[in-house]
């Protein structure tokens, strides 16, 4: 297969569409972004990558990918407690979503919409002894690369205008699904969004979900075979929230969105590979990445379906 051609190909495709979807401004710092960025990165299962075109090395926000990144961490740690605390059914719900955890009583969902990555967060909180270091540590560890890092004006940015996140937060902790305080909570939590990544990092990243081979070899102090799957059977469910539907539809792969732009996706045994534009759609997603991964499944034939 060779991948270079179909990317340069999408690539060339995506730019010459009208630029539809708007960049997230709720989080006033991401607002700043330029809309018109485009990086696209492939890291093909045995090598040969990475892939890659557009701005595929310049670092943002990822935001919400970072909910697998603490799932992955929390499932290490033993995964029992997670799934008492957290369900795996798609929300059909916005990401932020309050109306589902007040009639389920504080649990929410799943990981990966905002109710799950704060009970995360809480749960990594009263395990890890340092539990911000501890986090970066791992996805250091993980990327591979050893200068990812929060950025504290996204992470602030946040803390100030998250109204709902509070607002979610404190009806779990009424129900008793969050045991730390909600400020420590939520400190953890805007800082795991704030985490920067490029695309070359996160297609780097996310081989992990897509080649056995290679979490076979980060060691049993990491995720089992089983738990890698069930990450990729979440991501396809709750992946893109009350679109998760239609991204397993148009995509066909398991993956994961954040309102920086960004989308990861992994092709089980093949690739695993990362989008970036800031422009998103009424649900959170971004616009062009999705139609990037759409195209990208097409071409190859490469899906999970
Ligand atoms: N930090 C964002 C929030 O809590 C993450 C949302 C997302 O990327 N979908 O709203």
């Amino acid at each position: 297969m060779n991948y270079h051609h179909v990317l340069e190909r999408i690539h060339s495709e995506i730019v010459s569409l009208s630029p539809v979807g708007k960049v997230a401004d709720y989080i006033p710092e991401l607002a700043k972004i330029d809309p018109n960025k485009f990086g696209f990165s492939l890291s093909p299962v045995g090598g040969g990558g990475p892939v890659e075109v557009g701005d595929a090395t310049e670092r943002f926000s990822i935001q919400s990918i970072a909910k697998v990144l603490a799932l992955a961490l929390a499932l290490a740690g033993g995964a029992d407690e997670v799934w008492e605390r957290v369900g795996v059914e798609p929300s059909g719900n916005p990401f932020n979503s309050l109306v589902q955890l007040e009639y389920e009583a504080g649990i929410p969902r799943n990981p990966l919409i905002n109710p799950g990555a704060i009970v995360i967060s809480d749960i990594l909180i009263s395990r890890l002894p340092s539990p911000k270091r501890d986090l970066l540590a791992f996805v250091r560890k993980i990327s591979g690369c050893g200068t990812v890092t929060f950025n504290e004006a996204v992470a602030t940015s946040e803390a100030c205008c998250g109204y709902r996140n509070i607002a979610v937060a404190n009806l779990m902790k009424s129900f008793g699904n969050i045991r730390n305080s909600v400020a420590d909570v939520l400190d953890f939590y805007v800082h795991m969004c704030s985490l920067e990544m490029s695309c070359r990092e996160l297609a780097h990243t996310f081989l992990y979900f897509a080649d056995p081979i290679r979490y076979n070899r980060m060691g049993s102090d990491f995720l089992t075979d089983a738990q890698v799957k069930r990450i990729n059977a979440v991501m396809l469910m709750c992946g893109f929230y009350d679109e998760a539907g239609e991204f397993a539809y148009g995509v066909g792969l398991p993956g994961k969105s954040g309102v920086g732009g960004g989308i990861v996706a992994v092709c089980p045994n093949e690739f695993s590979v990362a989008v970036w534009s800031p422009r998103l759609n009424r649900k959170g997603n971004s616009y062009l990445g999705t139609e990037a991964l759409s195209r990208l499944t097409t071409l190859t034939g490469l899906s999970i379906f």
